[in-house]
This record gives C-alpha cells, sequence and structure tokens, in this order.
C-alpha cells in the first residue's frame, strides 16, 4: 500500500524539476535562482522521507493479506523471500515424513498403505505393485511433500497466480527432497539437472515454466549446501512436442497413451550420453510424465534417472480428482 497523499505532494506541489526561480518582481538577489534549487532539493528530500515514514506506518495499520491464508502479512513476515505469503504459511510446508504415517515405495515414492506388510522384503525393500510389475526407467522418485494444505496453496499461487518470487521459499523444500537421494548407492551429485517442460506455446501464454523455476532455485540452494556436487542444468535438451494439456481427466493409462512422443531430446553436442540426468518436476501425480521422460533420456543415451518434485499426490487424492473435476498433475 502507499500514501497516496504524500505521493501526490511529492509530484505536483514540490515538482521543480525545471528549477524554475519562483516568480517575482526582476531585478531580485542575484543567485536566487540557485537558493531556490537548493531549498526545494531539501523540501524533496524531506518529503522523500515523510513519505517512506508514512508508507511503513500504512503498512503496519492496514497489513497487505497473505494470498494463501488471507491472514494479515505484516512487512516483518517473509522478508527473507519477500513472497506475499505469510511466515505461518511458509512454517506449515512439512516433508512427507512428516504428514504421512505409512511407509513410501523406495523406487516410485508411493504411500504403501496396507500393502507394505505384503511387499516387504529385506532384499529389495518396500515396493508398490505397479514397480513390481513394470519396473519404472527412472531410479527413484522423490517429493518434498504431500500435495495439499498450504503446499498445493502455493504451487497455485506460482503457477496459475503467477506469484513467481514463491520459487525461492519452494526451490528451497524442492532441494531438501533432492538431498534424500544422497542415502540412495552411488548418488555422486554428478547429474545433469532438466526441468519437465511445458509445450512451447503453453510457455508462452504462462510467461514461464514454474519446473524450470523451482529447478533453478534448488540448484542454487545445493549448490550452497552440497558445494562438492556438480550439479548442470540444461532445461533446453528435453522437448514437449506435443500439447497434451488435455489429459486432465483421463485415467493412468490413458495418460500414458496420451504421453506417447511427447517429449524429445535434442541433445546435438551429446551431452546426455552416460550421464545422470535429475528430472525436476512441480508435481507427481500417476508417474506417467516422469516414466515418459525418462524413457525419452534413456533413448537418448543417459545413463540413470532421478526424479525430484516438489509435491507428490498421493493415491487416495488422485482417485478423489479422477471422480471429481481435474486438478493439475
Ligand atoms: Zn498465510
Ligand atoms: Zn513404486
Amino acid at each position: 500500500m502507499r500514501c497516496v497523499f504524500s505521493e501526490s505532494m511529492n509530484d505536483n506541489a514540490l515538482d521543480v524539476s525545471t528549477g524554475a526561480p519562483p516568480s517575482g518582481p526582476p531585478g531580485r538577489l542575484p543567485g536566487g535562482a540557485v537558493e531556490w534549487r537548493a531549498t526545494t532539493a531539501v523540501l524533496r528530500s524531506t518529503v522523500r522521507a515523510f513519505t517512506s515514514v508514512v508508507d511503513d506506518l500504512v503498512a503496519t495499520v492496514f497489513p497487505a493479506d497473505c494470498r494463501a491464508c488471507g491472514g494479515s502479512l505484516l512487512r516483518a513476515d517473509s522478508l527473507r523471500f519477500d513472497v506475499p505469503v505469510c511466515d505461518l504459511c511458509l512454517s506449515r510446508l512439512s516433508p512427507q515424513s512428516e504428514t504421512l504415517v505409512t511407509a513410501l515405495c523406495r523406487c516410485c515414492g508411493e504411500a504403501m498403505g496396507m500393502e507394505s506388510d505384503r511387499f516387504a522384503s529385506p532384499v529389495e525393500g518396500l515396493l508398490c505393485t505397479p514397480c513390481r510389475m513394470v519396473p519404472p526407467p527412472f531410479e527413484r522418485a522423490v517429493a518434498f511433500g504431500v500435495y495439499e494444505d498450504e503446499l498445493r496453496e502455493l504451487l497455485h499461487l506460482l503457477k496459475y497466480n503467477g506469484v513467481r518470487r514463491l520459487a525461492g521459499p519452494l526451490g528451497h523444500k524442492l532441494a531438501q527432497a533432492v538431498m534424500l537421494f544422497e542415502s540412495a548407492s552411488q548418488w555422486t551429485g554428478d547429474v545433469v539437472v532438466i526441468a519437465v517442460p511445458l509445450f512451447a506455446a503453453n510457455t508462452r501464454a504462462r510467461g514461464f515454466n514454474q519446473s524450470t523455476l523451482l529447478a533453478d532455485e534448488a540448484v542454487s540452494r545445493l549448490r550452497k549446501l552440497r558445494p562438492t556436487w556438480k550439479l548442470a542444468a540444461r532445461h533446453g535438451l528435453l522437448k514437449r512436442v506435443k500439447s497434451t494439456e488435455s489429459q486432465f481427466n483421463l485415467s493412468t493409462r490413458g495418460r500414458r497413451r496420451n504421453l506417447v512422443g511427447a517429449f524429445k531430446v535434442e541433445d546435438a553436442r551429446n551431452e546426455l550420453a552416460g550421464r545422470d540426468v535429475l528430472l525436476i518436476d512441480d508435481i507427481y501425480t500417476s508417474g506417467a510424465t516422469s516414466r515418459t521422460c525418462a524413457q525419452a533420456l534413456r533413448r537418448a543415451g543417459v545413463r540413470r534417472v532421478w526424479v525430484a518434485t516438489l509435491a507428490r499426490a498421493q493415491r487416495e487424492q488422485v482417485e478423489f480428482w479422477s471422480s471429481s473435476s481435474g486438478d493439475s498433475g
């Protein structure tokens, strides 16, 4: 909120940018114009200081609202990232380990529910039925949090309301998810980072690809947290050559079919051959997108694909969405 009163004063009453002296009888003191300029400069800086004090006062008395919860957003809030979301909402972004009571599939990250008893094996660990039946073309998929509550709200603000600065705090959470790979065998952090691309026309319409923003924030965070890792972002190497935005109300199988031929690797300089790729997406829903991208990357010679997403829609949510109208995935 700006102080309109002080701004209009500044613009009109004291706008002497031409430096014209006040009108008066001719033959006044020589150098009068210079004195006038000095006086007005002092006045203008006083008004500017006054404006800033009034602005601060107005922002304190009538703070803006948090875009997520509607609660008041004091200036002291969220200064670190400069986002229109309150500290409480940011602090409620919790990792899956804190919100889920069940174990996760060690490959795709699906919450196992009662299945965990049936398929726990001392050799393989926990594996969900789809991963047992058709092993994914990626090594492992991890996610920061369950796609619900504040995480879902903030991701919507970034994605559909264009609050791009939210990529900062959300990218930090994504970096936490990537660090889960540390415990995986042979993960050295020497990887090419690629965000799941949007169809070019959709990127133009939105003005950005949220997964690219999240990936770049996560990479810069990880450079500080894990300085020995060699992370190189090469988003342009994977292209979405088919618009698949309409796949929303499709079943998992329908999504997979719809994605056939949707992604293409353009790796003229052979940067990907034999490399590990960290594939980044905003949300993992059915896994169809990650599987299809990983297949394209593997066909282009990538050695291993690791998938990290900010959010993970667990099965009950996906079932709920497919029975009601759409959400993203
Ligand atoms: Zn809030
Ligand atoms: Zn699985």
